[in-house]
């Protein structure tokens, strides 16, 4: 038996929910195909990523608890506090996400799906012919033969019970195997995750994470051990996937570009990309010969992120300096590259880049600079490049304003924070 739509999205995590919500505002017939059956874990929601959820209709409801708290991280020896992360359950989240998508007119179908040429094919045997797949399957999309992969690596994750008095906090903690993340929800509950070498123990993942809550218990708040319920297992590694040629099946979130979870950037990259995929959807479909324009800025934007947050990574894993010599942290030390994060810190360039402009894709002049070396298009809402070339002509704060208008107060300044690079936090 087939339906027919005009775009399938197979996986409704972040990446495939907001894709499903963002094409069903657009009035397109959607199909959003999910099992939810995503294991229960918590991770932390960056600020950024909250304020666009509800910059855009999608604040998470009460059923959704949001849990604000301060990071310790003990990376290099000392102790920084001060980062902020929200925690919040994974499951309720994505089905809150879906929800949204529901209420904007998808359709979901709970099961499993396969991209088939010219739609999707359900675990029941049913066709969905859609013009447009989208796989938003996570680390099970299926380009698996990543362009880019890490060394191996596993997170193996598991719910603590401790003291109700605890309060809610998080802590990133580094040891010799690995690094742990500690997230308290105060109430007694604790998730904490160790991310490991994926191929250097025989033992069962409950003794490899119970060894690395040993390993760490100085650093965490006492008093806490691991519950009974069995831990969640999941490969981790940076993985960086194909752009297929014909955009036949456009992924997005993990299934194009999967971070290490230490960047903490993975939910705003899903989100993101699903941003930039609806562009392409839009733009396909106004002109579908411009699939070779579509195809560069999809390659382009996962591989600069993947690239920028893997650099990212590598130097967190270096400034362990502590432990270069150690498996876990040379196989790390040395991935990507040696190329800096940033760039280099003096250069600002222009060049032409495919970018997204009032939700379709335009090739236009980005400003490249130290802090974005992926290339900035607008100022506000004015061409960034042309700024800078007045500005490096001489025009002053005041000069740009008249020619450009009060939009452009300010950029002088925007531009000598741009020239230094910035740092990620863990
Ligand atoms: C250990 C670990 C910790 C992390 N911590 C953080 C963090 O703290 N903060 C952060 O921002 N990011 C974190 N990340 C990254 C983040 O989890 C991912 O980047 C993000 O979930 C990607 O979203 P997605 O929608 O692309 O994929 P996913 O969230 O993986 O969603 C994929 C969906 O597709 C479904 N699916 C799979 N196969 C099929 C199929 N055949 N048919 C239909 N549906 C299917 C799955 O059930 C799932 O619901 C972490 C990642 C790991 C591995």
């Amino acid at each position: 038996m087939a339906g027919q739509a005009d775009l399938v999205v197979i996986g409704g995590g972040p990446a495939g929910a907001v894709s499903a919500w963002l094409a069903a505002r657009d009035g397109a017939r959607v199909v959003l195909v999910d099992p939810d059956r995503a294991p229960a874990r918590v991770e932390g929601l960056s600020p950024r990523l909250l304020d666009w959820l509800q910059r855009s209709g999608l604040p998470c409801p009460p059923e959704v608890p949001l849990v604000r708290v301060s990071r310790r991280s003990l990376w290099s020896g000392t102790a920084h506090e001060g980062n902020r992360e929200i925690l919040v359950a994974r499951p309720a989240f994505d089905r809150h996400l879906r929800d949204c998508a529901r209420s904007a007119g998808a359709g979901i179908v709970t099961g499993t799906a396969t991209p088939l040429p010219g739609g999707a094919l359900l675990d029941t045997g049913r066709r969905i012919e859609a013009a447009l797949v989208i796989d938003a399957r996570g680390r099970r999309g299926s380009r698996r033969d990543g362009l880019r992969r890490g060394p191996p690596s596993v997170a193996i994750g598991g719910w603590l019970d401790g003291p109700a008095d605890t309060p809610a906090q998080s802590a990133v903690v580094p040891f010799d195997e690995g690094w742990l993340w500690f997230a308290c929800l105060g109430g007694g509950r604790a998730w904490v995750q160790a991310t490991l070498d994926a191929g250097t123990s025989a033992r069962p993942p409950r003794n490899r994470l119970a060894h690395a809550l040993g390993c760490c218990a100085g650093q965490l708040p006492p008093g806490f051990r691991l519950a009974d319920a069995a831990p969640v297992v999941r490969e981790c590694a940076p993985l960086l996937s194909a752009v297929p040629d014909d955009l036949s099946v456009i992924p997005v979130g993990d299934a194009a570009a999967a971070m290490d979870p230490l960047s903490g950037h993975g939910m705003f990259w899903a989100v993101s990309s699903a941003i930039a995929a609806a562009a392409v959807r839009r733009s396909l479909a106004d002109d579908p010969g411009g699939r070779m324009l579509a195809r560069r800025f999809l390659s382009q934007r996962g591989e600069d992120v993947f690239l920028r947050q893997a650099r990212i990574g590598r130097d967190f894993i270096r400034a362990e300096a502590g432990r270069a010599a150690l498996p876990f942290w040379q196989a790390r030390g040395g991935f990507p590259d040696d190329e800096a994060a940033h760039g280099p810190v003096a250069g600002m360039s222009v060049r032409r880049q495919v970018v997204v402009q009032d939700g379709r894709l335009a090739e236009l002049e980005v400003l490249v600079s130290a802090s974005s070396p992926g290339g900035v298009a607008w100022f506000r809402d004015l061409p960034a490049a042309e700024l800078w070339r007045a500005h490096a002509e001489g025009a002053d704060d005041a000069r740009l304003r008249q020619r450009f208008g009060p939009g452009a107060a300010g950029f002088p300044d925007w531009l000598a924070q741009q020239a230094v690079a910035g740092s990620g936090a863990l």
